[in-house]
């Protein structure tokens, strides 16, 4: 059976579409089967695992109507190591088109339930926004990995994204939980990051995971070759801090 993870934030630019493609590659180079599921219209994580987002035949956005199964409108990307249910701009249409329809919110949990044991995780990069499309995330992950900056309004942006989670979890999802908190760019030499890092650990306790993902320019520069980093440069700090954050992953997972 997959776990399957919403990461998660509705700011954007927090660096989740980064933290999806790299930990999915560190996931797949430790042995886990892996499906990358884009739920944003911009198409970041599609790209960024080596899919051309404009030549998609099917997307996610298939699938949340019903006119297409996960298996036809995945792709195995091969340099990047895992399958990717892609998107691309088509989905922005399909906020509107749900409202109008039954079981909008659990339309992507019908779907990957059909794939269910073609996977040990399934990774969902969400949009940065609580539409109905992260509530489709939401309504089918176990839980959620939240990447953030360790800056001054951070924890103050945290609270909507828990309200939102509570509520998800009190009427759409009893399974969902935040499973950790991510600490992503983080520069050690800024006292004001080194900070926010203690005040986080202090509010959420085990909840912040261990590993730290360093700023790094590699991470940066391996989407626009159709790279997630770890794949793209195994050898530099954030690769080697993502295939670190993988093994977490799959040591928290076990215990869970
Ligand atoms: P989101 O998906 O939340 O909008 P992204 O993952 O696209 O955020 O990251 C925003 C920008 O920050 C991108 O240009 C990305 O390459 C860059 N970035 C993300 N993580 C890092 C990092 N650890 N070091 C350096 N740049 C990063
Ligand atoms: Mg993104």
């Amino acid at each position: 059976m997959a776990k399957i993870f919403c990461i998660a934030n509705q700011k954007g630019g927090v660096g989740k579409t980064t933290t999806t493609v790299n930990l999915a590659a560190g996931l797949a180079k430790v042995g886990q089967r892996v499906l990358v599921v884009d739920l944003d219209p911009q198409g970041n994580a599609t790209m960024g695992s080596g899919i051309d987002k404009r030549a998609l035949e099917l997307s996610v956005y298939d699938v949340l109507l019903e006119s297409s199964s996960v298996a036809e409108a995945k792709q195995h990307s091969a340099k990047a190591g895992y399958d990717v249910l892609g998107a691309n701009r088509e989905l922005a249409g399909a906020e509107v088109e749900l409202v109008e329809l039954e079981r909008r919110e659990r339309r992507l949990k019908a779907a990957l339930a059909v794939v269910d044991k073609d996977y040990d995780f399934i990774l969902i990069d969400c949009p940065p926004s609580l539409s109905m499309l992260t509530l489709n995330g939401l309504c089918c992950a176990h839980g959620v990995i939240v990447p953030m900056q360790c800056e001054y309004f951070a924890l103050e942006g945290l609270s909507d994204l828990v309200n939102t989670i509570k509520q998800v979890h009190a009427n759409l999802n009893a399974d969902l939980q935040i499973i950790g908190l991510l600490r992503v760019m983080f520069d050690p030499r800024i006292t004001l990051q080194n900070q926010v890092s203690d005040q986080l650990k202090g509010h959420f306790g085990d909840k912040v995971f261990d590993t730290v993902i360093p700023r790094n320019v590699r991470l940066a520069e391996a989407p626009s070759y159709g790279l997630p980093g770890v794949v793209f440069d195994p050898s530099s700090k954030g690769a080697q801090a993502f295939v670190e954050f993988a093994r977490e992953m799959v040591r928290r997972i076990a215990a869970m």
